[in-house]
């Protein structure tokens, strides 16, 4: 495995579900630290501060560390462990997953499972089977069993999703590449700029809660004060068997996605544009995305700080997002990394106060 796929490896395989960051705040405190000065806010997000030549421009990159997952809110007097989700799971992609229940005494793994289907009525049997009809088992045969093993009602769970380097060796799977490629994307770009002379003054932020209403985006966004933000994310494509033309147009492999429109954000049209034309300039491939997407970003709360901060979304398209078994592509990733590089040397105090003269 090359430096990205151990990244990426390491960062989507540790746990953070919204609340409950620990493990992978740990890993990226350990990396943002060879990087500049580490900071946080009083949520959990981590600030990374790195000085270029100028103190100003504040450029605010964003990339949220927690993942999709659940907390413990029930045993059962048989040993079963009902759940509450964090975050927003498709019901179809649960059941027969495994899982990690965080606890005190440590780990314990179990599965998703619920009636089994010999037991169904016909009509029971056609429809899906709600999460809320789940349970996670771990094999116990009472609650004093569970119990026993450290099982706390509220104890957070982590979906349990390996990173698997796919045929061919370009793509990737796992759990969590979003947003844990998102923080690689900034990880990777904050180390190759380093070496390279930058303008103004660059804050990579971890943020912490995206998934239950961006909330490390709007404490971070206060504490950091940005003249301007990139929002680095994961977004779901559809480029499948059953899928129309249009839900097609975004594919893996084509490049990153740069959002021109969202239902909770539009973002800043110059600094949109700066990041289409320097994909153009350098033979980047990027793809636009302007549709209705479901859910949050961090933009959406970081855009309407203050005045307003010039803000634009900058995504991997990823395969089944929220679910155990994403699918990545490494162009999408080196892509990325260049544009977003390309583009945070141009970002000087002209070209940021360019962006909101009106
Ligand atoms: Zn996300």
């Amino acid at each position: 495995m090359d430096e990205v796929q151990v990244l990426l490896k390491e960062l989507t395989q540790a746990g953070g579900v919204p609340g409950h960051e620990d493990d992978v705040r740990r890993l990226l405190q350990g990396h943002l630290r060879q990087l500049g000065e580490v900071g946080h806010d009083k949520l959990g997000s981590v600030i990374c501060t790195k000085q270029g030549e100028s103190a100003e421009p504040r450029v605010m990159l964003a990339a949220h560390m927690d993942e999709i997952g659940f907390m413990v809110s029930h045993i059962t007097k048989d040993g079963f462990v009902r759940f509450a989700t964090l975050g927003g799971w498709w019901d179809h992609v649960l059941l027969g997953q495994r899982v990690v229940i965080k606890t005190k005494k440590g780990d314990v793994p179990g599965t998703i499972g619920a009636k089994p289907p010999h037991l169904l009525s016909d009509e029971e049997r056609s429809k899906m089977v709600a999460n809320k009809d789940m349970y996670m088992d771990i094999g116990a045969t009472s609650r004093e069993e569970v119990e026993e093993a450290g099982v706390r009602v509220a104890d957070p769970i982590v979906p349990v999703g390996e990173f698997t380097v796919l045929a061919g060796g370009r793509s990737y799977l796992s759990k969590a590449f979003d947003d844990r490629a998102g923080c690689a994307v900034m990880l990777t770009a904050m180390r190759r700029m380093s070496s390279i002379a930058h303008p103004n003054t660059l804050l990579a932020v971890a943020t912490v809660q995206e998934e239950v209403g961006l909330r490390g985006a709007r404490t971070s966004v206060q504490t950091v004060n940005p003249d301007v933000a990139i929002i680095l994310e994961a977004t779901g494509v559809g480029d499948v068997p059953g899928v129309g033309e249009e839900g097609q147009a975004l594919r893996l492999g084509r490049g990153p996605v740069i959002t021109f429109y969202r239902q909770d954000m539009i973002p800043n049209l110059p600094l949109r544009d700066l990041l289409r034309d320097t994909a153009e300039k350098h033979d980047i491939p990027v793809q636009i995305r302007a549709d209705r997407i479901r859910g949050g970003t961090d933009g959406a709360a970081i855009h309407l700080h203050g005045s307003g901060v010039p803000t634009v979304v900058l995504s991997l398209p990823v395969r089944y997002v929220h679910s155990h078994s994403s699918i990545m592509h490494r162009a999408d990733f080196d892509a990325a990394v260049d544009l977003l590089t390309g583009v945070l040397q141009q970002l000087d105090r002209k070209t940021v106060s360019g962006l909101t003269e009106w």
